[in-house]
């Protein structure tokens, strides 16, 4: 017999939600291996980078009970967004309220969340967590998967009827299974940094597009906000080491004070952008999840969300599987989930990449007609909102945990 139903490698945002959600009925043996726990100080995963959670995430979280009395506490809604053009007249405005929503999403920090899922997934008496702990190698077994890793110097080897790689854009498990990724760099690098911006719109957040990449403005409250700058590749150590008061300034003209003015800035952490696209996301008994099952370019905001989506789907089918005691590792089961989740996936990942091309673009032609599409787009209510409410991850089919949060 394996030691485990379920083994999740990685607890970053996506490996501990998935262990939360398996946790909460008692019918599943799960661990979860992280290379990086227990500090949570340093936890590459769980920075201070404030992370947009679309409504579907919220309900996720809301069912994970993380969000009533917790998250809610620290978020800050977004109510309004605003996509405007460098020395272009083209703006698209979205207002939650027009669309009978009481918002579009929320902010929190990558931190707060970290803490709130660690925080549950170590009340949660069924699910072991194994830290720190790195998988070194995978092996396929007739009923079942070894896993081998270094607990601090001591070697391990565990086994499980499915194993899940939650391990990140770069991720290892899936190395080691073999399967090959398709890789676009975007030669660019997103800083992100919290800032203070004076007479900002408040529960706005801002898409700016600039000849020299986009910029993103995410309310925290007040004056406070995410920064994210997107940079050429080549010109991110120079951002990174500039002054602050120059940054600042840069920042400025960037916007051409239509923001805001920025007063003050924070850590920068700096970010290089990739797609990270893998040939499979399933094996024998595997199954690739989070950042490592699809990593896109974080300009839509859509990244974490659409994992989240994947992961309440694939948690609900193992839950449903597990309470009628049939085996995690199925192939049926697992093909049952990836076709559920494809269609979202190919969208989110599709439309993240056409919004690199259309908006990181210097031809001055492709400017003028991106900013005829965005007047035009910004005279068509319906249109809008059916691109408000595919963002907020609510349009089309939900997994289950999505929906029970909706009655
Ligand atoms: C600048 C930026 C801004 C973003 N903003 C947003 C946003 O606003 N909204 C949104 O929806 N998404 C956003 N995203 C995307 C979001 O951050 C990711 O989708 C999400 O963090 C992916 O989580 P994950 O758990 O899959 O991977 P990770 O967070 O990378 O976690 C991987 C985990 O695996 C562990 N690990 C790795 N290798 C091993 C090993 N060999 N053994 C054991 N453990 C291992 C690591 O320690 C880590 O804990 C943004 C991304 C970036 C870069």
């Amino acid at each position: 017999m394996a030691d485990y139903d379920v083994l999740i490698a990685g607890a970053g945002l996506i490996g501990a939600s998935l262990g939360c959600a398996l946790g909460q009925d008692g019918k599943a043996r799960v661990a979860v291996i992280d290379a990086a726990l227990p500090v949570l100080q340093n936890h590459p995963s769980f920075d201070d980078r404030g992370l947009t959670l679309s409504l579907s995430s919220r309900r996720i979280l809301s069912a994970l009970g993380l969000w009533d009395g917790g998250l809610s506490c620290t978020a800050s809604p977004i109510r309004r967004i605003r996509v405007t053009d460098r020395g272009q007249p083209g703006c698209i405005r979205f207002d939650a309220a027009e669309l009978g929503l009481e918002a579009f999403g929320h902010v929190v920090s990558a931190r707060n969340l970290g803490q709130a899922l660690m925080d549950k997934l170590r009340g949660t008496k069924d699910v072991e967590v194994l830290a720190p702990a790195t998988v070194s190698a995978v092996r396929s077994l007739r009923s079942g998967i070894e896993v081998s890793c270094e607990q601090g110097d001591t070697p391990r080897k565990v086994t499980a009827r499915l194993l899940v790689a939650a391990d990140g854009a770069n991720s290892p498990v899936r190395a080691m299974l073999g399967i090959p990724v398709e890789e676009k760099d975007y030669v660019q690098t997103a800083i992100v940094a919290n800032v203070e911006v004076a007479e900002s719109e408040p529960e706005t957040a801002h898409e700016r597009f600039t000849e020299d990449g986009p910029l993103a403005l995410l309310p925290l409250g007040g004056v406070r906000h995410v920064l994210v700058l997107t940079v050429a590749r080549q010109e991110a150590e120079r951002f990174m080491a500039l002054p602050d008061a120059e940054l600042l300034c840069h920042l400025e003209a960037r916007t051409g004070g239509r923001l805001g003015r920025f007063t003050r800035i924070g850590a920068r952490r700096a970010y290089p952008l990739k797609l990270i696209r893998p040939s499979e996301q399933i094996r024998d008994r595997c199954v690739l999840l989070g950042d490592s099952a699809h990593a896109i370019h974080p300009n839509g905001a859509q990244g974490l969300n659409l994992c989240l989506r994947d992961m309440a789907e694939l948690a609900g089918l193992l839950r449903q599987q597990l309470q009628a005691g049939g085996d995690p590792g199925d192939r049926e089961l697992l093909d049952r989930y990836l076709n559920a989740r494809l269609p979202d996936q190919r969208w989110v990942v599709g439309f993240s990449d056409l919004l690199t091309r259309i908006f990181y673009n210097r031809d001055p032609v492709k400017i003028v007609l991106r900013n005829a599409g965005m007047i035009l787009l910004d005279l068509a209510p319906s249109l809008k909102r059916v691109f408000a409410l595919r963002a907020t991850g609510i349009r089309g089919r939900q997994p289950a945990m999505v929906r029970a949060a909706l009655n």
